[in-house]
């Protein structure tokens, strides 16, 4: 047996104990590596949960990010950040959007979202318009708003009454959701692949349906890219995929390239409630966060970056298809878009990954048995194979053992 990977045996008493955490801790990463103090590397196929877009330690964001902690850090929003400027324009140029508002994290744009479409109806004069209908298995983040929002009870238990104002139905089934709009509905909220739900894509012709739907009722469509978004599916949004375009975009996780950062945009029309005052932020867009997310669409946006992201995407896919064949007894199907895979296991989804933390490598659960595969952008095939074989060691070691004939 090897030795306990860990540099930290005993994890602390000092922090809160919210996070089953694995006895595991890196010191540093290059591309879609890891390092344990010790020296084991481990292939990262989590990407901190869809945040190391370009990987780690990657030499163009180290670079933005050194420059500008040189120069600048914070200033606050009481003054101009040309950084802000510059990716806002960016994100527009790229995108349905004419407005960005800069935030910290996913819970936090998407309180943005939120209070956007709530405060497009007041200012229309339809104040009773405040419900957000959601859909079942969705993730939107861990404030009471967003909460509510996802409706996972098993989130809610404990803190009080559920925000009020959302309104959920089941997954993918149009007339549920012409049901649940009523006179006070304001917008509909929706991840077009749901992530932490277990990598769960709706058809393109419901987020049509839906789009119709909004149209007709004079309700707004937001879209939580938070984990879809900048080039995770092969497109910088996944909305590009459907063929229709949302009045409210939110984007965390990947374009912060694992600084925080998160963002709401929103067309002029949806954003039009939202005058001076009505919200802020301390940190939000600060410089820092600005020259990182600046210098991950540098990269993103680049000539074939996204087919390489599309290529990698597919070849991961054909490599998957074939080890559920080689293993139905482990797993049962691949599902995702792009670099964001779900491997849908026969197992329950931390035994896999357990198992392939065994073989040195990292994956992230998901709900409904499902790990999901979510590697830096910049993966290529080679990290793909050395994936693949970690993942059939770990399919051999969860094997039933059989009888010989
Ligand atoms: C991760 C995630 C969030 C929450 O983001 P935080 O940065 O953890 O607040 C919201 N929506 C989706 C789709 C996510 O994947």
């Amino acid at each position: 047996m090897s030795a306990p990977a860990s540099s930290v045996p005993t994890a602390s008493n000092a922090l809160f104990d919210t996070f089953a955490r694995a006895p595991l801790a890196f010191e540093r990463g290059e591309g879609a590596w890891l390092f344990t103090p010790e020296g084991e590397a481990y292939l990262d196929f989590s990407a901190g949960i869809a945040v190391n877009s370009l990987g780690h330690a990657n030499p163009t964001l180290v670079a933005a990010l050194t420059e500008q902690a040189g120069k600048l850090w914070h200033t606050s929003n009481l003054f101009r950040i040309p950084g802000q400027e510059r990716l806002a324009e960016r994100l527009v140029d790229a995108s349905f959007a004419d407005r960005v508002f800069f935030a910290n994290s996913g819970a936090e744009a998407n309180e943005c979202a939120i209070k956007t479409a709530r405060r497009y109806h007041y200012v229309s004069g339809r104040p009773e318009r405040y419900h957000i209908v959601t859909v079942e298995g969705a993730f939107h983040g861990r404030t009471l708003a967003t909460l509510a929002a996802g409706g996972q009870q098993k989130y809610l238990d404990g803190f009080g009454p559920k925000a009020d104002g959302f309104d959920q139905v089941a997954f993918g089934d149009i007339s549920l959701v012409k049901a649940a709009v009523t006179p006070e509905t304001a917008a509909i909220m929706i991840e077009p692949i749901q992530g932490e739900g277990g990598v769960r894509a709706f058809s393109n012709g419901f987020l049509r349906e839906l789009r119709t739907l909004c149209d007709a009722e004079g309700l707004l469509l937001i879209m939580d890219e938070v984990q879809t978004g900048v080039g995770r599916t092969g497109k910088l949004f996944a909305y590009e995929w459907t063929g229709i375009t949302p009045d409210i975009l939110t984007l965390a996780k990947g374009i912060g390239g694992g600084f925080p950062l998160g963002a709401c945009l929103a067309t002029n029309e949806a954003a039009k409630g939202m005058t001076p005052g009505t919200h802020g932020t301390t940190f939000g867009g600060n410089p820092l966060a600005m020259a990182v997310g600046n210098a991950v669409l540098d990269v993103v946006l680049a000539d074939g970056f996204l087919d390489h992201v599309r290529e990698t995407g597919i070849y991961l896919k054909q490599r998957l298809a074939a080890l559920v064949d080689q293993h139905p007894d482990v797993f049962d199907g691949v599902r995702g878009e792009g670099l964001l895979v779900g491997l849908h296991g026969v197992k329950p989804a931390p035994e896999i990954v357990a198992a392939l933390r065994a073989q040195h490598m990292l994956v992230a659960g998901a709900g409904d048995n499902v790990v999901r595969l979510l590697p830096p952008l910049t993966v290529g095939r080679e990290e793909v194979d050395a994936a693949v074989a970690k993942l059939e060691a770990a399919a051999a070691a969860l094997t039933p053992a059989r009888l010989e004939a």
